[in-house]
């Protein structure tokens, strides 16, 4: 599948979308498809916390009220992660990452010359995630968890969204549709982007 990673640069790109948007499913087929890195910041911090690193010490209360990391840490583990030898070759999607306005402009400061190719927003409307989410019934799925989680993405993630919008760095996918359907709207929109950069 991955066959073109060897002669074409690194593909860098973010993903975003709501609970319930399908990101994981559409960030595991960008992985296996461009050969980039997934680089979750919820995924480090709960590797963090479990390690029971200094840092883990530090966000596990921070995650656990559902509140957002510091800019400065998450900024700094991003940071880290982005040096690293695989990820320069491979080239990266973002999930979850940025989450703030400062934390993207902090993104694309630590780029430089590298420019982004996507800024991805997996768009579905908030009744049809909020379907979704509970007829799955997990067991933290209850009506008022998934409006307040809801509510928390609104207020903190569209800012982000929007910051990437002004600057003409963001492609809107349409999220409804098979999981397939939603696949070929990405790559799709990956590929334009990619054919258009020298
Ligand atoms: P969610 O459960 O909200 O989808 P994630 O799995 O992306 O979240 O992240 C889990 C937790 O890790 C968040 O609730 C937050 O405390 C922290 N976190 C993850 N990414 C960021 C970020 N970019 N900025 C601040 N905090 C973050």
């Amino acid at each position: 599948m991955n066959d073109n990673h060897t002669h074409s640069p690194a593909t860098r790109l973010v993903i975003f979308g709501r609970q319930g948007a399908g990101k994981g499913t559409q960030c595991n087929r960008i992985v296996e498809h461009y050969g980039v890195v997934h680089l979750s910041t919820g995924d480090m911090f709960r590797a963090a916390r479990d390690a029971e690193t200094e840092l883990g010490r530090q966000v596990a209360p921070i995650m656990a009220s559902g509140g957002l990391v510091s800019d400065e840490l998450t900024i700094a583990i991003v940071r880290e992660r982005l040096a690293e030898p695989d990820v320069r070759e491979r080239g990266f999607v973002l999930d979850g990452f940025p989450r703030t306005p400062a934390q993207a402009a902090a993104l694309l400061e630590m780029l430089g010359d590298d420019r982004l190719h996507a800024v991805l927003n997996l768009d579905v409307p908030l009744e049809e995630v909020t379907a979704r989410m509970k007829a799955r019934g997990r067991e933290d799925d209850t009506d008022d968890g998934i409006a307040k989680r809801l509510a928390l993405y609104d207020m903190q993630t569209v800012p982000t969204i929007e910051w990437f919008r002004e600057r003409d760095l963001l492609v809107n996918i349409d999220g409804l549709g098979t999981e397939d359907e939603v696949t070929v709207r990405i790559f799709d929109a990956i590929d334009s982007v990619l054919a258009a950069t020298p």
